[in-house]
């Protein structure tokens, strides 16, 4: 089946005891019993909720999956991959990724002695370089989060395969609809599906596929134990958000690819970090596993200043000042201070991310309406 169909067809059976063409929202705790143990499958809803299990379904296919599991945000979607590890084990991941799973690493689960080695994973020989016989998790993410860089995920399994070693992508910034790290090589895929998934900036949610069963039934045992479960009113508006994926991706790649490249040609912005550019150190890798380069830009001013910065982020009319992104309507983010404040100052520079970067999530509002708030903030 073709992604547009799977959209719109997984995990849509009609609901047995109506006929509703929708999962309904099963919004109940727990599910009577026939006789003591004999039930349909469903005993109580932090284990199993009809809605939720129509969302893993579709959660599965989307991503050329086996198996999915929801989880309550993408951070306990993060939180349920780490606690497969004991102590002792070693996890490489990148040195530029997502802030929250940063602080998720460093401040809660290096005190129960996981150790997490930050490597610029863009140049997967630093992989295979950091590789130990402790090494059980190699943790990326492409593109990053806020600085658009690109890492090989088939090159990254091929690394980790002989010696056993999971890999799990962060596949949030590009989605089913451009990326599946499965079909790489990748063993675990995790998705903010508060972003792209729910498309509509109305739900916090997350997301894990995999193809193998003993892994699946690891984190599920995780997930029944730690209690990181979605409501189902959440899980049905991840169902309706995944239905049009396919349409507002094509629409965020479009309006992306617009406003990047007049970015680019603007003398007042600097550095531009869309992946799409035939500059951008990861074009080819990019084109070579991604379908598209999707609405996520991070932009300098020519003008370094972090006041200039300030002013312009406090200037657009239709970019709305807000921290997420993914969602229909277009947002503007400082992540020094907003959502990569928790990294330490001195740690974000090395790693490239300044003080004055400037981080779009573009929407699919119409790309010339766009382009003037951008241009009459700009100045
Ligand atoms: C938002 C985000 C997360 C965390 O997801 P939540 O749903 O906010 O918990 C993880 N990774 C990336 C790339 C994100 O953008």
């Amino acid at each position: 089946m073709k992604p547009a169909t799977k959209y719109i067809h997984a995990g849509m059976n009609p609901d047995p005891s109506t006929g509703a063409i929708i999962p309904p929202v099963y919004q109940t705790s727990t599910y009577v019993q026939e006789a003591p143990a004999t039930h349909k499958g469903y005993e109580y809803a932090r284990s199993q909720n009809p809605t939720r299990t129509a969302l893993e379904e579709a959660y599965a296919a989307i991503e050329n999956g086996n198996y999915a599991l929801a989880f309550s945000s993408g951070v306990a979607a993060t939180d349920a991959v780490i606690k497969l590890l004991q102590p002792g084990d070693e996890v490489i991941c990148a040195n530029d990724m997502y802030g929250g799973t940063y602080r998720l690493f460093t401040k809660v689960f290096e005190k129960f002695g996981i150790r997490f080695i930050y490597v610029d994973t863009t140049k997967t020989e630093n992989i295979r370089k950091s590789v130990t016989d402790k090494t059980k998790l190699i943790w990326i993410e492409t593109p990053t989060n806020p600085l658009m860089n690109i890492t090989d995920i088939a090159a990254v399994a091929k690394i980790a395969k002989p010696k056993n070693i999971l890999v799990a992508v962060d596949n949030t910034f590009a989605s089913p609809a451009l990326q599946n790290p499965l079909d790489c090589g990748a063993d675990i895929v995790m998705h903010s599906a508060t972003k792209y998934l729910g498309g509509h900036s109305d739900v916090i949610q997350g997301a894990l596929m995999m193809n193998d069963k003993d892994l699946r039934e690891k984190l599920y045992f995780i997930q029944k134990s730690c209690g990181a479960v979605p409501g189902p009113m959440d899980c049905f508006l991840v169902l309706r958000g995944i239905k049009t994926l396919g349409v507002r991706m094509k629409a965020h790649c479009e309006n992306g690819a617009k406003i990047a490249n007049w970015l680019k040609a603007n003398p007042k912005v600097g550095k531009v970090y869309w992946p799409g550019f035939e500059d951008h150190p990861g074009h080819e890798v990019a084109k070579k596993q991604m379908k598209a380069f999707g609405g996520m830009i991070s932009f300098e001013l020519k003008n370094d200043s972090v006041e200039e910065a300030k002013r312009v982020l406090s200037s657009t009319h239709l970019f709305s000042l807000a921290e997420s992104l993914g969602g229909v309507e277009s947002l503007i983010n400082h992540p020094a201070s907003m959502t990569h404040a928790s990294i330490p100052r001195e740690e974000r520079i090395k790693n490239g991310l300044s003080d004055s970067l400037i981080r779009l999530s573009v929407g699919i509002e119409d790309g010339d309406d766009l382009i003037e708030d951008l241009n009459k903030a700009i100045g």
